[in-house]
């Protein structure tokens, strides 16, 4: 069996940023500390610092007087900053810069009195944030169904947005039918669907000609990682979802010469790792990189947590004689 091992995968820059974040954060404070929401949408991630002691919160008020709350990488609505606040909190936000970046579009169409089409999934945290930014201007565009029932005539002051971890087929195709609609609807200039989801999405397109089977190492709540499982669908590969090695099921292997494997931008390469393992050991796979392009994205930790690592003392150095 080749096992095709797709490149770009795993963590995006948004994801090391978070979950470092998360670590300097524990260093700085200790680990009784509260996160809204996952930190990023990955149950081995998320495992890891409830090992540690961390709390994961759904509501601020859930979170005592005055401890320290993190927001997760997916962005938080201003309902929640202000709740944060009435409770005194300490908070350090992990959220992506490419998701507050869509904020800040929200924000600023809305001002200048556009009515908001927000191209995304209901309910996922991120669009969650992001309508919360002005929940009067912003109308959920899941489909292309949903272009057809929009209310709106073409002299209405539109604008789309994304969300960032979509289906670039998907959103192409709702952007298609917005634009035949309203040919006249305002978008940003640059794509809101970010570069990690993009880039995995591509890894693993051309590669999926030639594949039996695609296992997509991430969560089931994650977006990015879903789309990776529809698109091989969508070619006609079958494919599973897996958290790690323990939910592989030998007979998906069975009578399958060439696996492509990919990752989520949430899911550890560890995970990867244990997985091309098994297939080395079970079926005597090789193991073939295919890599579209390299990353080299970073993005800084949050400005109140590096003001609180400036005060406090770095850990103290490994001496070794
Ligand atoms: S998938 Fe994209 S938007 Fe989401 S955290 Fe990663 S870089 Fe940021």
């Amino acid at each position: 069996m080749d096992v095709l091992l797709a490149s770009p995968r795993g963590f995006c820059a948004g994801v090391d940023m978070a979950i470092e974040c998360l670590n300097e954060t524990i260093r700085c404070v200790g680990p009784k500390i509260f996160v809204y929401h996952e930190i990023v949408h990955n149950r081995i991630v998320v495992d890891h610092f409830k090992d540690q002691g961390v709390t994961f919160v759904d509501s601020v008020e859930e979170v005592p007087h005055g401890s320290t709350l993190v927001f997760s990488a997916h962005g938080v609505s201003p309902v929640v900053r202000d709740a944060a606040r009435a409770r005194r909190l300490r908070v350090i936000d992990a959220t992506c810069p490419l998701v507050a970046k869509v904020h800040l579009e929200v924000i600023r169409y809305a001002r200048e009195g556009y009515t908001i089409l927000l191209i995304g999934h209901n309910g996922h945290d991120e669009i969650v944030g992001t309508m919360g930014e002005s929940p009067d201007s912003v109308i959920l565009v899941e489909s292309p169904a949903d272009v057809d029932q929009l209310p709106y005539d073409v002299s209405h002051k539109l604008a789309y947005l994304t969300q960032t971890t979509l289906s670039l087929d998907e959103a192409n195709s709702v952007i298609e039918k917005l634009r035949q609609r309203y040919p006249n609807i305002e978008s940003p200039a640059k794509e809101d669907i970010c570069y990690a989801t993009t880039n995995r999405q591509e890894a693993i397109s051309t590669i999926l000609k030639s594949a039996d089977l695609l296992i997509v190492i991430g969560s089931q709540n994650s977006s990015n990682s879903r789309r990776l499982l529809e698109k091989g669908l969508a070619q006609g590969v079958p494919g599973h979802l897996v958290d790690g090695v323990g939910d592989l099921q030998p007979q998906w292997f069975e009578n399958v010469k060439r696996v492509v494997m990919t990752a989520g931008a949430s899911a550890p390469e560890s995970a990867v790792t244990e997985c091309i393992q098994y297939l080395k050991q079970h079926f005597n796979a090789s193991v073939l990189d295919a890599i579209l392009r390299e990353e080299n994205v970073q993005f800084p930790l949050p400005r109140e947590l590096q003001m609180l690592r400036s005060r406090t003392p770095a850990p103290a150095a490994n001496s070794s004689r």
